[in-house]
């Protein structure tokens, strides 16, 4: 599946994006959620690849950004600010202001002091800008603590024993007008237990706010739609069908309420590969290592969360299999892709690839040992 001929003039390593894949995921994620009447925002922030992004934004997706350089880019990229949707737990003032002048679907207010200091921005440039409130819904995600963002004890979102007060607080600001609640339980969400939990205490508030004479418009479910990571070839489309058919199962939506996602790794994630090349190969009593090009700089997930990418030697290969350890160049013992997997006997010059990197991959690419950021190539430009 991988062009093996072309990838040997390319400089190693990169990111490569199947486009094909790319489009019929996305593809399937609309169909799934227009049977509902369900309104898609990309989350950026797993990949804002541009070219990617123009082809999500023709396609008619929403966006989901958490800076103001995201919203920006949406923008260039062909989103409209109506469907931007701006997340955070920090925004700048000139990043408020960036999502002000163009008039974003909404901001997703994540602390009172936010609320106070967006509407005053909006006060002085005399707009009413659109709010969300990012509530924590203090629902477990099952999934692993660093991406785990919705219990009480995680920075995000207004706790739901302030929610009334802050709720009718932003009623009474002049500029700001509360169009939608949001939530967001983390990412790699991978039973569908959590989100029906979501969704149960989603009509709870609703209730509640409605009693305290709050009503929105929009109700926005966040993301955090799982992959397999460990079939990337079997399961290259999740399973979008059983997400939204959940959503619908369980969220009770009032008469013309518009429902939102915020899909981001679902969307990307298995379409895109991070290829490299074996340096060296380290035969040891005790150990073998692969030695690749690509390190923890490239893709960080497996050193930041103990995340596992499956990796595959694509060069074509008829000899025997050995056990390896497939360790990155950088300076870390966290600096290791993965221990003790089964490939066939590898040498020096074999390319990998890493799979299911395009999402949380090239986006948090760095420079340390001032390495060169990774390239990435498309399967239909290559
Ligand atoms: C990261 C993020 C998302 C996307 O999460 P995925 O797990 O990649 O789908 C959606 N909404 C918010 C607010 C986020 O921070």
């Amino acid at each position: 599946m991988f062009p093996i001929e072309k990838f040997r003039s390319l400089p190693t390593p990169f990111y490569f994006y199947d486009v094909a894949l790319f489009r019929r995921t996305a593809q399937a994620a609309l169909s799934e959620a227009q049977k509902y009447g369900y309104i898609i925002h990309y989350a950026l922030k797993a990949n804002a690849n541009e070219k990617l992004l123009h082809l999500l934004s023709g396609m008619g997706f929403g966006a989901d950004c958490v800076s103001g350089a995201e919203v920006q880019r949406a923008i260039d990229c062909g989103f409209s600010p109506k469907s931007i949707a701006f997340a955070g737990v920090g925004k700048r003032d000139d990043e408020i202001c960036l999502g002000i002048d163009h008039r974003i679907f909404s901001f997703n207010c994540e602390s009172e002091q936010e609320i106070e200091v967006i509407n005053e921005l909006a006060k002085a440039k005399g707009v009413v800008a659109q709010a969300a409130l990012r509530i924590n819904p203090n629902v477990d995600a099952h999934t692993h603590a660093h991406i785990t963002t919705g219990l009480d004890e995680n920075k995000f979102g207004i706790n739901l024993w302030q929610l009334l007060d802050v709720a009718k607080k932003v009623k009474q600001m002049s500029n700001l007008k509360l169009v939608c609640i949001h939530f967001h339980i983390g990412s790699q969400i991978t039973e569908f237990s959590p989100f029906a939990e979501l969704c149960a205490k989603v009509n709870e508030l609703q209730e509640q706010l409605e009693q305290a004479g709050v009503t929105v418009e929009h109700v926005n479910v966040g993301g955090g739609l799982g992959v397999d990571y460990e079939h990337p070839a079997e399961n290259s489309i999740p399973e979008f069908a059983a997400y939204f058919a959940t959503l619908n199962r369980h969220i009770k939506l009032r008469p013309g309420q518009k429902l939102h996602c915020e899909l981001g790794r679902s969307i990307a994630a298995q379409c895109g590969s991070l290829i490299t090349k074996c340096l060296y190969v380290k035969e040891l009593q005790k150990k073998n290592f692969v030695v690749v090009d690509a390190g923890m700089t490239d893709l960080i997930r497996p050193a930041l969360y103990g995340a596992y990418h499956k990796i595959e030697n694509i060069t074509p290969q008829h000899a025997a299999e050995k056990v390896y350890d497939v360790v990155g160049p950088i300076c870390e013992s966290s600096d290791t892709f993965d221990k003790d997997v089964t490939l066939p006997q590898t040498q020096r010059g074999d390319l990998m690839a890493i799979r299911t990197a395009g999402a949380y991959g090239e986006v948090m690419a760095s420079r340390y040992n001032l390495r060169q950021l990774p390239k990435a190539f498309f399967s239909d430009e290559v």
